[in-house]
C-alpha cells in the first residue's frame, strides 16, 4: 500500500462521536448517505453546501468527555492510518484546543494507534475563527501560542467573507504572532471563487492553502502559489460533493503540479462526506498521477506538515526507503 498523508482533515466532532457513542451501545450509527443524498438533491453547489456541514449534530457535546474525547480522535487517526496514511494533520475548534490536557489527549489517541501502525505520526493543529470577538480571538491565539510549547502544529485561518474578498490587515497581524509563536499556518482560500488566494499567498508565515481550486481560473494565481512555494492542499471528493468542481475530472490538481505547485491531498471532513484518504488516493490516480506522483503528494504532505523536524525526516526517509524498494529494476540499474 501506497504511504499516504492527509493534511486537511476536520476533526468532525459530533460525527466521530456518534460513531463511538453508536459503537458502544451496539447500534447503527448516523446514515450520512442519505443525508448526502438528500443535500445533493436540494441544495445547489457552493457555499450553502458548505454551510451544511455544520448544521447536523447527530451526538451530543455533553457525551465529549477525555475519554470519549481520546476515542474519537483514534476513530479519526485509525481510519487514516488504516487507509495507508503516515501522517495525518487533524484540524480541532477553539473550545477544544483551549481545554487543559488537549494535547495530551491528542497524544494519547494517537499512543493507541501508533501502537497498531508503527510507521505514523499525527499532529493537531487550531482552526481559528477570525470572526470571533476580538477579545476571544486575542484568547485563542495566546491560548494556542501558550499550547505550541505542548505540541500543538498550527493554526487554519477561518474567515468572513469567504467567497469574496476579505480584509487582510488584521489577518497579517494573526499570522505574525502565529507563526512567532512557532505554529505553522494555513488558510481556506479559493474554494468557490479566486478570492482570497492572491492575498492569503503572500503572507509571510502562511506556508499552505487549504483547497485553492479555483487558481486555475487565473495564470498569475498559478505563478503566485508556485514562486511562493506555498503548499495546496486539495481535498478532491470534497471539491466534488461542494461543487468546487463539476466532477472529478475538472479538477486542476494535475494542472497545479504541471505549473510547479506543491500539492498535497486531504479528506476534509470525511465521515459526512463518505471518504477516505485512500479513496482521495484513488481519485487522484483516476485523474491519471502515477504512483511515483502519488508518492510526491504524500512527500510534499510531510514536507508541509506541521510536524517536528525529527519527525518529517523519519517520514521522509521512510518514503525514500519505500520509493527505493519498489522502483522497478531498470531504473536502478
Ligand atoms: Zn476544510
Amino acid at each position: 500500500m501506497i504511504p499516504k498523508a492527509d493534511v486537511h482533515l476536520h476533526q468532525e466532532w459530533s460525527p466521530r462521536l456518534d460513531r463511538v457513542l453508536a459503537r458502544r451501545a451496539g447500534r447503527a450509527p448516523f446514515d450520512w448517505s442519505a443525508w448526502r443524498g438528500d443535500l445533493l438533491a436540494v441544495v445547489p453547489p457552493g457555499m450553502a453546501r458548505l454551510q451544511r456541514l455544520s448544521q447536523v449534530f447527530p451526538a451530543p457535546a455533553a457525551a465529549d468527555d477525555d475519554e470519549a474525547f481520546v476515542e474519537r480522535v483514534a476513530d479519526t487517526l485509525r481510519e487514516s492510518a488504516e487507509g495507508g496514511s503516515i501522517y495525518t494533520e487533524v484540524r480541532f475548534g477553539n473550545d477544544l484546543v483551549l481545554r487543559p490536557g488537549f494535547m495530551e489527549l491528542f497524544r494519547r489517541a494517537e499512543g493507541l494507534v501508533r501502537a497498531e501502525h508503527p510507521v505514523f505520526y499525527a499532529e493537531a493543529i487550531a482552526a481559528v475563527a477570525m470572526y470571533a470577538e476580538p477579545e476571544r480571538l486575542a484568547a485563542v491565539l495566546d491560548g494556542c501560542a501558550a499550547r505550541a510549547a505542548d505540541g500543538l502544529g498550527g493554526v487554519d485561518l477561518l474567515y468572513v467573507p469567504y467567497a469574496t474578498e476579505a480584509n487582510w490587515r488584521q489577518g497579517a497581524l494573526v499570522v505574525e504572532q502565529a507563526a512567532e509563536a512557532g505554529l505553522g499556518v494555513t488558510v481556506h482560500a479559493g474554494e468557490f471563487s479566486t478570492a482570497n488566494i492572491a492575498a492569503v499567498a503572500q503572507l509571510d508565515g502562511v506556508s499552505r492553502i487549504g483547497h485553492a481550486t479555483q487558481a486555475w481560473r487565473d495564470p498569475w494565481l498559478l505563478d503566485l502559489l508556485a514562486e511562493r512555494a506555498v503548499t495546496v492542499e486539495c481535498c478532491l471528493s470534497c471539491n466534488v460533493f461542494l461543487g468546487a468542481v463539476t466532477r472529478l475530472g475538472d479538477h486542476p490538481l494535475r494542472r497545479f503540479r504541471e505549473h510547479g505547485i506543491k500539492v498535497a491531498l486531504g479528506t476534509d471532513n470525511p465521515v459526512q462526506i463518505g471518504t477516505t484518504i485512500g479513496e482521495e488516493y484513488a481519485a487522484a490516480a483516476q485523474l491519471g498521477l502515477s504512483e511515483a506522483a502519488l508518492l510526491d503528494l504524500t512527500r510534499a504532505g510531510v514536507r508541509a506538515g506541521f510536524t517536528s523536524g525529527e519527525r518529517r525526516a523519519e517520514l521522509l526517509a521512510y518514503l525514500d526507503a519505500y520509493a527505493n524498494a519498489s522502483a522497478p529494476v531498470s531504473s536502478r540499474l
